[in-house]
Order: structure tokens, then sequence, then C-alpha cells
């Protein structure tokens, strides 16, 4: 169920704060921003790919992940709310190190380097072009099966919510699905973005595929793992 305008409350069972005795060193830490969104549906999905969800609301919070969902919502709530947590700078520090972030629907507005009809980006952490609410009327939410270049399997059943388009990749994006030729999933070496809701799902192979793009950076910082 889609709960795209609620906003979440602490102590949500899907996303534990605290570090958990289960917890295994091979199993990356994830942040969620909890701002606006799905939330606790991405945490679950995460938990289900083999990571450990936490829930950031502040900047201080980032400190312990290894990567970020930015999940759906609307692109100029989740800005505001970004600019007054003082998350946005915090968010695009970490973005600049290298740490791996995935966005969906409004997450990718926000990681764009383009937004067309803006006068700025938000992020601009992932080099490409993004058109906000890009479907028509009658299309504004639909689902759809995508083939995505490297998905073992069926076909990944999307849902599109008031969703932008991907108009155009920059260097280092790779495009790995569209739909009715436009752009939809896209891929660097440190993101992924999906114009749609890979969370309101059962098909976790999005957020596996995220998972395993933390462990690989994880694994090749030396820095992080010293403490470990
Ligand atoms: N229409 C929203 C925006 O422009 C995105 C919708 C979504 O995240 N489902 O920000």
């Amino acid at each position: 169920m889609t709960r795209i305008h609620d906003l979440p409350k602490p102590g949500d069972p899907a996303v534990r704060r605290e570090p958990d005795s289960r917890t295994r060193v091979s199993e990356p830490t994830i942040g969620v921003l909890g701002v606006q969104g799905d939330v606790s549906e991405h945490a679950a999905a995460l938990e289900r790919a083999g990571a450990r969800a936490v829930w950031v609301r502040r900047p201080e919070d980032l400190d312990a992940v290894d990567g970020l969902v930015l999940p759906g919502g609307e692109s100029t709530t989740l800005r505001r709310l970004l600019d007054y947590e003082g998350l946005l700078e915090a968010v695009r520090r970490r973005g600049q190190d290298g740490m791996p972030m995935f966005g969906t629907c409004a997450g990718a507005i926000l990681l764009a380097t383009r937004v067309v009809g803006a006068p700025a980006p938000h992020l601009s952490l992932v080099p490409m072009t993004v058109s906000r609410n890009a479907y028509g009327r009658q299309r504004e939410s639909f689902a759809a099966d995508l083939e995505v270049e490297g998905l073992e399997g069926a076909p990944l059943h999307a849902v599109f919510i008031r969703a932008p388009v991907i108009e155009a990749v920059g260097p280092g994006v790779e495009v790995l699905a569209r739909e009715g030729g436009r752009i939809v999933l896209a891929e660097s070496d440190r993101a992924l973005v999906a114009t749609f809701h890979p969370e309101l799902t059962e098909d976790y192979r999005l957020h596996r595929r995220f998972v395993e793009k933390v462990r690989a950076r994880r694994n090749a910082s030396p820095v992080r793992e010293a403490g470990c």
C-alpha cells in the first residue's frame, strides 16, 4: 500500500536504529532517508536483501551508514525538509565522497544534475537530466514489466506513481531499463536510480543489486573497515 504522503514515525518496527546482535560483519548498514515517503517499505526490502536498515533523519545519522536510499515522495517537499534538517549538504558531501546512493522516483530527481524547468538541481550527484511528472494524466500511475539489463529471471514488475523520466544520462551512467522507449532505470559506479517504486513490490532484486554495490564499496574502503 502506497503511503507516499505519510511522514514516518519514530519506532517504526521495520526500521531498527540500534545495532542488532544478529548483525553479521558482512551485512552493510544502509540508511533510508526518513523525511517523507515509503521509509519502512524500503527498510524492509533492504533487510530482505541482506542489509541492516537504519532511518536517517539528521545529519549525524549518516555517520553510521555505508549507503543511502532516497525514497519517492514529492521532490519539492523533500527538498524543503532536507534543507530544514540540514541534511542536504550532509548527504551531498557523503555522495561526493563516494557513498553509494539509490534514488527512487522523487529520490532520483534529488540526485540528478539537471531537472527540466527547475532553476537549479538539488543534490546534483548523478550526471543525468530528469523531467518531473512526465506521463500524461491517464498514465499518472501505472505498472509495467521491465526488461532490466543484467537482472536474472523474470521481467521486473514496476509501479510508477506520478513518475519522472530520465531524459538523458551523462558520462559513467548506464541505462538499465526503458519503458515505452524512455529511460526509467540507470546505474553508475556509485548510484542506482529508478523512476518507479521498487519498494512496493515483493521483488527485492534491485535492493539486492544496491546492497551488492554498497558491499563492494565498503570492501574497497580500508578506512571504514579498519575499525571492524
Ligand atoms: N511527482 C513527484 C515529484 O515530482 C515524484 C513522485 C514520486 O516520487 N512518486 O517529485
